[in-house]
């Protein structure tokens, strides 16, 4: 193993050259950008390493015939987590960055045509509860609370504390036992609801970051009440300004990002990481290594030859992972003044469908679908009297064994049926802009373990001190953050990865030459 910086590396600008700490982070999704934001704010020289051509990682932003797309992330809450982050670097959020409140937060339309406004407005809720079946107005009552309680331990206390000690695990366990976590959302959820619709309402959170609400454990219940908390946000100009804003701070703060820049190996000696050697062979140095790629992917193939002990190639091979995605991106010349900007358009089936997703990893004729149209919110994504869309549906992950190449298209095809025979008729004649992701693009991109969407899946032993650490066990001075590590998916679960760096990361004093 080579632990001193080749000669391509010596020639090319590398942090080392200051008596500044340093630190590379690899990935620039929310959680490396969050990441690279804290350490540069405690004195870090930061470089982060992308191997795409801009930032963001699920969060890129595409533009195409007038048309911008933001690629994932549409639905922002919490935004203290990024307010901190401004603060940090002595800015307000608000003035780079304008979060719109969404009312109602989504729409979700049942397949018999019935419609739930799901909302932050408790009140307005109890009606929409009532629409459905009045006796479980008194069940969503019960509901809300058991959800605070779960959030203000679960989230609040838990989210952004590093769960690496067993020791730290037991002594929470009794408290998380009470959460009732071995039980699962759809369990917990249908403790208070006896309508089959409004079990769905209150149970299909999970899918926002990759979990079966079947399977999830009951602590993601909490996600109610996050979002009745802090509101649904829309980011003017789409999620795409906040990444740019992040990218701002962190060039404001004498950090770096380079793009189109792969990382294929961590370097290390005596068991500290010393740095990062890129696919183009060129050896970066750095004081501290922080890795926002996929935590599989990492233990899988960026050890630099040195299999990673706990997380072994074979205990990776036995974990399982969230469901994959197809995503369908599309701009429409004219507008479809009534479709919501989020809509919630579910099949015919709710468990039926979950398991074959999650269980039989099965592509099913029918299907769940979240419509995203972020042109009603802001004109300015789609060119003037058009629309900007996109449609996303949970499928298996790879592990289905399923032929994409010769699939997608197909699928993409039947969406778009299922689009014109529901809430956009006449959508085929007024399509502009057109292309899609599949589980092998999460793989083969953003080089996610069977192209999975949210990376590991969010079960009871796969979560806190059973995922991978963001202080890893494997190297000193190596960290993890991201959506493959503790607390897990979604964009404030990343954030919060980040955040735990500021308690397990060495002063930079340690470091100062
Ligand atoms: C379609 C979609 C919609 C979503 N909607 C929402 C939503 O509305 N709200 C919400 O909160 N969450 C949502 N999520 C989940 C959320 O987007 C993710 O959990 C979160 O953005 C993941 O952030 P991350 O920090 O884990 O990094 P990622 O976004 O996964 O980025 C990791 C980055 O690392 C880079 N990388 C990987 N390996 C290397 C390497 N070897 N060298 C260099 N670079 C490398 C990748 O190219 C990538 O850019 C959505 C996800 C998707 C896919």
């Amino acid at each position: 193993m080579t632990n001193k910086p080749s000669p391509a590396a010596s020639s090319s600008k590398s942090p080392q050259d200051s008596k500044q700490p340093t630190a590379v982070v690899i990935g620039s999704g929310f959680g490396g950008l969050a990441a690279a934001i804290r350490l540069s704010a405690r004195g870090y020289k930061v470089t982060v390493l992308e191997r795409l051509h801009g930032p963001g990682g699920r969060a890129l932003v595409e533009e195409r015939d007038g048309h911008i797309f933001d690629l994932g992330p549409t639905i922002i809450t919490a935004p203290y987590l990024f307010e901190e982050l401004w603060a940090l670097c002595g800015k307000t959020l608000s003035d780079d960055v304008n979060l719109v409140p969404m009312d109602p937060f989504y729409q979700i339309r049942f397949d018999d045509g019935r419609v739930f406004n799901y909302t932050g407005d408790i009140d307005q809720m109890r009606s929409e509860v009532a629409k459905f079946n009045p006796a479980d107005v008194d069940g969503f009552n019960r509901y809300l609370k058991v959800s605070e309680t779960i959030y203000k331990t679960a989230f609040e206390d838990l989210s952004a504390v590093p769960f690496d000690s067993l020791w730290f695990t037991l002594k929470c366990a009794p408290e998380m036992i009470k959460l009732d976590g071995h039980r699962t959302v759809f369990g917990k959820v249908s403790d208070y609801f006896s309508d089959p619709s409004l079990r769905t309402v209150f149970s299909f959170h999970p899918l926002l970051i990759g979990g079966n609400p079947l399977t999830t454990t009951a602590y993601y219940c909490l996600i109610a009440h996050l979002e009745r908390l802090h509101g649904v946000h829309f980011s003017m100009g789409g999620t795409g300004s906040l990444v740019k804003g992040m990218v701002g701070l962190i060039e404001g703060q004498g950090g770096e990002i380079r793009y189109d820049s792969e990382v294929s190996g961590i370097l290390s000696s005596e068991g500290k990481a010393t740095g990062v050697r890129l696919a183009s062979s060129e050896e970066l140095a750095a004081d501290l290594v922080i890795s926002n790629a996929d935590s599989a992917w990492t233990y899988h193939h960026l050890m630099d030859g040195k299999p990673a002990n706990r997380w072994s190639p074979a205990k990776i091979d036995r974990t399982s992972y969230s469901m994959g995605l197809f995503v369908w991106y599309f701009g429409t010349k004219t507008k479809f003044e009534d479709v919501y900007h989020h809509v919630m358009l579910l099949g015919p089936r709710y468990e039926g469908l979950l398991k074959d997703i999650f269980t039989n990893k099965k592509l099913t004729e029918d299907f769940s679908l979240y419509v995203h149209r972020p042109s009603a919110t802001d004109p300015s994504l789609a060119p003037e009297g058009g629309d900007t869309f996109y449609v996303l549906s949970p499928v298996p992950n790879l592990d289905s064994g399923m032929n994409w190449e010769d699939e997608g298209e197909r699928y993409r095809a039947a969406i778009q049926k299922r689009l014109e025979d529901t809430i956009m008729p006449g959508l085929g004649d007024a399509l502009s802009t057109s292309f899609f992701f599949t589980p092998k693009d999460f793989e083969t991109r953003l080089l996610s373990m069977k192209g999975a969407g949210f990376g590991m899946e969010p079960k009871l032993f796969q979560s806190a001190w059973f995922r991978p650490h963001n202080r890893s066990e494997e190297m000193e001075n190596l960290f993890l953050v991201g959506a493959g590590t503790h607390p897990g998916a979604g964009v404030p679960g990343v954030l919060s990865s980040a955040k735990i760096l500021d308690e397990i990361a060495p002063d930079p004093s340690v470091f100062q030459r």
